[in-house]
Parts: C-alpha cells; structure tokens; sequence
C-alpha cells in the first residue's frame, strides 16, 4: 500500500471512530472470522442466532408473542433443528406490527429508519441502531477486491444526497476520500459527459452501481469510443446481470465485474470473491435459510426462498426475515481461502413468479434462464406476462450474433412448452427495455391469478 493510501485509511478509520467507536476493531475481528474453519463459522453463527433470540424474547413484544404462541421460551430452541420451528417474518408481518418489533430497551434517538420504495411489491421499512457498524461487512468485502474502505469511488446508484446539508455532511464524513455520482433514477447524456469527466480526474478505484444504469452507461461509453482509466473494480448490486451485460460492462470499463447481494432491510448479505466460485454469505453476522412454501429447509443446492436472520441488528431485530427472494446454497468450499459459505447468484424475486390461467406457477428462476444456452444473442430481455395472461419475451438482439432468428425461435419454443402451450408467447424485438428506478426488470407480471 502506497504512502497515501495508507495515509487515506488511517484518517479515514480515525474519523469513524469518532462517529462509531469500535469500528477499526470489529473490522480487524470480522476479517479474521472469515477464515475460521466452516464448522467454527456455523458455530458462530449458531452462538450468535441464539443471542438474538434471547434478546427477542425479553425485549421484543412482537417475538414475545410469537415464543407465547409456540409455546416455548429460548431456552427450548438448542440446535438449528428446533430453530425452524420458530415462526417465520414476512414482509406484511413487518409492516403490521412495525411499532413492536422495536426493542423496548432502545430509545428512538439511537435509531436510524430505512425505507424502501416498493418498486418490488409492498414497501418496507427497518430501525437500525446509529451506532451500528454495519460498513464493515463492505468493508472486508472490498478487501477480497484488494481494495482499501478508503479507496475512491464511482457510484452510480439512486441519489441519497439531495440537500446540499446532505453533500457537505457527506463531503466531510469521506474527505480525502472521493466520491463521485451518476443519480441512476434518471440521467442524460449532459449527466452522463459529466459524470465521466469528473471519472477521468478522479480516477476511481472502484465502480459501483445498478446493473440496468450500469449497462446503458457502458452502452454510452462503447458507442463513443471514451477512454477511461480503468478501476480495478466494478461492483454491480442486487440485480440478475446477463452474460452479455457483464461482457459489456467489462469492455466499457476494462475491469472485471463482481456482483454484490443486499436487500433495503439488510444490505449487506453477500458478495463474490475474484474466484467467482458464487457468492460468499456473511455469515458470521446473518443467519441465511433457503425454505420451502411450507417454511422447511430445501437440500443445498436447491432454490428456496430466502429468509434471513440479521445478528448485528438488536434494536430491531429481524428473525428468519423473507425478504422475498429466491435462492440457493452452494455445497462447495471456495478456492479463495474465505471459508464462508458460498450461495449462487440471486436470479429472480417470488413475486416475479408467473401464475397461468390453470394455476400453474412458472419460477422467475427459469425465466432468466431463457437464453443461458445462447448468452451472446441477445444484449438485454425482459420477460412480461401481459395482463391477459399471455406472454411477451422482449429481446434487445445483438447484430453480430449469426443465428439469431433460430435462436429466437427456439426460446419461444422453448418456452411454449414450459407453459404448455395454454397461453401465447410472443417474441418482441425492441430497441430499449425502459428501467425503473435505475433497476432493469428481468420477470414482470400483471396477470392477475
Ligand atoms: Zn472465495
């Protein structure tokens, strides 16, 4: 590490400290816990869910009730058998009972709300304690990158800084650390030439940012020929990339693209390492299940819906939380050294699971896997069930692919069968898939069932 850069960490560590004593510490403990032996990590883990439920039971009046109504207190929950009998929280139990999920030995001044917007269904909203140090899992993330939590940074994510108090408080929470940003709600080509000119003096060591904001911003830059100093970094954030978007990106920028799992509730969840063997949980600070419709655990391996259980969160604790996406675990060790464990890349959200007429369920899993075979034919698709039930598989092609036609043809095919032919679908060339909120849509639905 240069002079400087050392330099830029040790002020940056010395003025979190100031906000969130015990920051520089706990970051040093969560980089030695990742190479704690798998069964120690579980152990950890499992010592840590216990904490939280004791903490929920004598705190929480909502997990109060809930230990009423199993019938028992935390000392029946001993092993992670007799945790999933606890019951799970969904979204709508959070919302509904949001007043009583904060712990009564916790005041609102030491609290934060975060809300999320709900461009994926019902909206949510958290506490989360001010003092919490919840960047460090970021922080020991950027480390596998071999980048340093004070390394400059290109974002381009939803803007968080509106008021100008908001960019001077930021500007002096991260100075000498820079940080520049491309609002990815909406954008120009003047925000664009901006953005990238502010990237060729900053010179940003990372990239980071919204898969669908990201690609069209590559798209810019590969139509215009720019040169850019390449980061030796992309990090793109809670979205299914396609191959072809991740080639793109990786073009665009000359650096090599890793993705990131978080959700609004709990950002931090899980991240891929440059082995790119999956994507390696936190585990040491969330508890991951992957469940069936019925609440049980799936094998590893096999796509369930994702419930969490956050263990730095005491003030508002969320306990086997699903969050509303679906996934799997990996029954792998990586070759990186990094011995937490390893789930797949997210591929699609519950709700983006497609109902048929004949109540049929078609997984958002599958839909984007449509062109997995064919990566290189198309540059984005978007599948949307229209509200008719009928199905539009709307492709962006890429030119140069020789056989597009058949290809085209044979995912409609394909996927003909998948639907038993009970519905339509139809295959739509378009020149652009529209974002919301700077997200690109994979799977949507407005049928319906
Ligand atoms: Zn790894």
């Amino acid at each position: 590490m240069s002079f400087i850069s050392n330099f830029k960490e040790k002020l940056f560590f010395f003025k979190y400290e100031l906000v969130k004593p015990g920051s520089r510490r706990y970051f040093d403990q969560l980089k030695k816990d990742q190479f704690l032996s798998p069964d120690e990590i579980e152990a950890l883990n499992w010592k840590r869910t216990q904490a939280i439920l004791k903490h929920a039971f004598e705190h929480v009046p909502y997990y109060r009730r809930r230990f009423a109504e199993i019938g028992c207190t935390p000392q029946d929950i001993r092993t992670p058998d007799d945790f999933i009998k606890f019951p799970v929280l969904t979204r709508q139990n959070l919302m509904e009972n949001f007043d009583d999920l904060l712990a009564d030995n916790v005041s609102l001044k030491d609290v934060k709300l975060s809300t999320t917007g709900g461009s994926s269904g019902t909206p949510a909203k958290v506490y989360h304690p001010k003092k919490e140090i919840r960047a460090a899992n970021g922080w020991r993330m950027l480390g596998w990158w071999n980048i340093s939590p004070a390394a400059d940074c290109a974002d381009v994510y939803r803007d968080v800084r509106t008021s100008m108090k908001a960019r001077i408080m930021h500007f002096l929470q991260w100075f000498p650390t820079k940080q520049i940003l491309l609002d990815a709600t909406s954008f120009t080509e003047k925000d664009m030439r901006v953005f990238l000119d502010e990237f060729i003096r900053v010179r940003p060591e990372v990239l980071h940012g919204y898969v669908g904001a990201m690609d069209n911003l590559a798209e810019y830059v590969l139509q215009h020929d720019i040169q850019l100093p390449p980061p030796k970094v992309i990090w793109v954030t809670s979205a299914p990339i396609t191959p072809v978007q991740q080639k793109k990106i990786e073009t665009a920028f000359h650096a090599p693209v890793y993705d990131q799992y978080g959700c609004c509730e709990i950002y931090w969840l899980a991240a891929e390492c440059p082995a790119r063997n999956g994507l390696h949980m936190f585990y040491d600070t969330r508890r991951f299940e992957f469940l069936d419709d019925d609440n049980r655990p799936v094998p590893n391996g096999e796509y369930g819906n994702i419930a969490i259980t956050d263990l730095q969160n005491f003030a508002f604790p969320l306990i086997r939380y699903l969050n509303g996406d679906r996934g799997r675990r990996l029954d792998k060790r990586c070759t990186c050294g990094c011995n937490l464990p390893l789930m797949d890349k997210v591929k699609g959200r519950v709700s983006e699971t497609f109902t048929l007429p004949s109540k049929t369920r078609l997984n958002g899993e599958f839909l984007t896997t449509l062109f997995d075979n064919t990566p290189e034919a198309v540059k984005q698709f978007q599948v949307h069930q229209l509200a008719d039930a009928s199905i539009v598989v709307r492709v962006i092609p890429n030119d140069a692919y020789p056989n597009l036609d058949e290809t085209l043809e044979h995912v409609r095919t394909a996927l003909g069968n998948a639907v038993h032919h009970e519905v339509t679908v139809k295959m739509e060339r378009v020149t652009e898939i529209p974002l919301q909120k700077g997200k690109m849509k994979f799977v949507i639905s407005d049928y319906k069932a």
